[in-house]
């Protein structure tokens, strides 16, 4: 089976969201899915679904579709790690602490292994199963539980100092939840989140709509 060895940022997030779709059909005892079946379930193209999965190397059959339990395997094979990956949370304030409520046992090859934070009142304390630490173990709990992906939920203020720490401490990937982008050396992946950002831009186009002609 022929697979392509480095897939483009947004395949991956297509794999990712057709495995929940297809995991939501396994559920409901279903075996086969068509190419049109899993666009229409996300509203993308046949077409967008048939180059994602052919370039993953997997074919269905022209009476049947895709075997949905083996797609799920081999989109599993490509987005998870073996052994699961470790993610550790840095500052547990109201986003951090619903993000850490959302992920936590949410995937079986992520695992969420650390808080830190520099609130000497949250730190010490458990949440939802994750220990909270101050900022200044990062390194060590980074090493001896193995993390390789931060995820940042500090103020703006702080995002640089403490991506430049994790960087340093060996993180392989960060996932920044601030307003504030940072930058980080070619070695690790970063993926920008910006919440405000997105809602604006949602707000200006309702607006948009709003305004007559
Ligand atoms: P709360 O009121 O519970 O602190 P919040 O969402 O308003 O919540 P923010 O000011 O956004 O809090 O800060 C987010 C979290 O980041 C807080 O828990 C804060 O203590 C923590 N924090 C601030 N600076 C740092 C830092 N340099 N390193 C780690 N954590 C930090």
């Amino acid at each position: 089976m022929k697979r392509n060895n480095k897939l483009p940022g947004k395949t991956i997030e297509r794999l990712s969201q057709y495995r929940r779709s297809l995991l939501l059909c396994l559920a409901q005892e279903k075996t086969h899915i068509f190419s049109h079946e899993i666009a229409a379930l996300l509203h993308i193209t046949p077409v967008q679904v048939r180059r994602d999965i052919m370039l993953i190397g997997y074919t269905g059959t022209l009476r049947q579709g895709y075997d949905i339990r083996e797609l799920i395997d081999l989109i599993g094979e490509i987005i998870d790690s073996q052994d699961g990956l470790n993610v550790a949370v840095i500052g547990l304030g109201n986003l951090g602490r619903a993000i850490l409520t959302y992920l936590s046992g949410k995937r079986t090859k992520l695992r969420i292994a650390a808080a830190f934070d520099i609130n000497p009142e949250k730190v010490d304390k458990v949440y939802g199963g994750v220990p909270c630490y101050p900022l200044d173990r990062l390194q060590e709990i980074l090493e001896k539980e193995e993390v390789s992906i931060g995820i940042l939920t500090v103020p703006a203020t702080e995002t640089a100092g403490v991506a430049n720490t994790l960087v340093n401490c060996g993180i392989k990937g960060i996932l920044n939840y601030t307003p504030k982008p940072i930058n980080v050396p070619p070695h690790v992946y970063l993926q920008e989140y910006d919440m405000i950002t997105s809602l604006e831009k949602v707000a200006y186009f309702v607006k948009r709509n709003q305004q007559p002609g």
